[in-house]
């Protein structure tokens, strides 16, 4: 199967450190260490045409700048329909799926700067460090900083960001089709939405690259 030769080639040509030490994309099993101790109800993916919502633990802070947002607000994409169908490789059994979600920040790291906790806030769904060569060019969901699988470089010369919620080739992050979601470099990759903004128009931020973008459609929601 295509999802697993992928996995055996990436662990032949290895695995990057990248600025985020710990990407997670299920807090069960060997992971069970980066989990609150409390459960959630997420969607996970089980197979090809099989997802299905259950009781997963819910995630905690694990790095300085992680933010725990409770999900108030998430959408299912056309874009996970490539993953239901398991067009997209390196997908894993109990991976929480959901690329765009909003919602209000539980708790933060104490590396996170200007994120409040109670706040409403949506996240971008590539997360980008901010500071890379690209990120730096407004290019964020070409960062090179999130994303440690080294096969998307093999693929395709060069790596994409990593993205919430889409398969380990993307970096293997949790998303936000569950009740609360674990954003890393949460200072970086969250919006503040304004109290007049309901989620639902809030969401459709969450697919545009970082914030000069973002804050100018706010803006014009506003
Ligand atoms: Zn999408
Ligand atoms: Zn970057």
């Amino acid at each position: 199967m295509a999802v697993q030769g992928a996995y055996a080639l990436e662990k032949a040509i290895g695995h990057d450190t990248e600025h985020i030490q710990q990407d997670v994309s299920s807090y069960t099993g060997a992971n069970e260490h980066v989990s609150s101790g409390e459960t959630m109800k997420a969607l996970v993916w089980q197979g090809k045409q099989k997802v299905e919502v259950v009781d997963v633990p819910k995630p905690k802070i694990i790095e300085d700048r992680d933010v725990i947002l409770k999900v108030t607000g998430t959408t299912v994409c056309g874009s996970d329909l490539h993953l239901l169908h398991g067009d997209v490789v390196q997908m894993k059994k109990g991976d929480i799926l959901g690329h765009e979600f909003c919602g209000v920040v539980e708790s933060v790291g104490k590396g996170v700067k200007g994120v409040k906790v109670g706040g409403r806030y949506v996240a971008s769904f590539q997360i980008a460090c901010g500071e890379c060569f690209f990120c730096k060019q407004k290019l964020s969901s070409q960062c090179e900083m999130t994303n440690s699988n080294t096969m998307t470089k093999a693929m395709y010369g060069g790596r994409t960001a990593g993205i919430f919620g889409y398969s380990h080739l993307t970096g293997g992050f949790a998303g936000g089709q569950a009740e609360y979601v674990r954003v890393p470099l949460g200072d970086v990759n969250l919006l503040a939405i304004p109290d007049d903004v309901p989620d639902e128009k809030g969401i459709p931020l969450s697919p545009f690259p970082l914030f000069p973008f973002s804050i100018f459609f706010a803006v014009h929601l506003n």
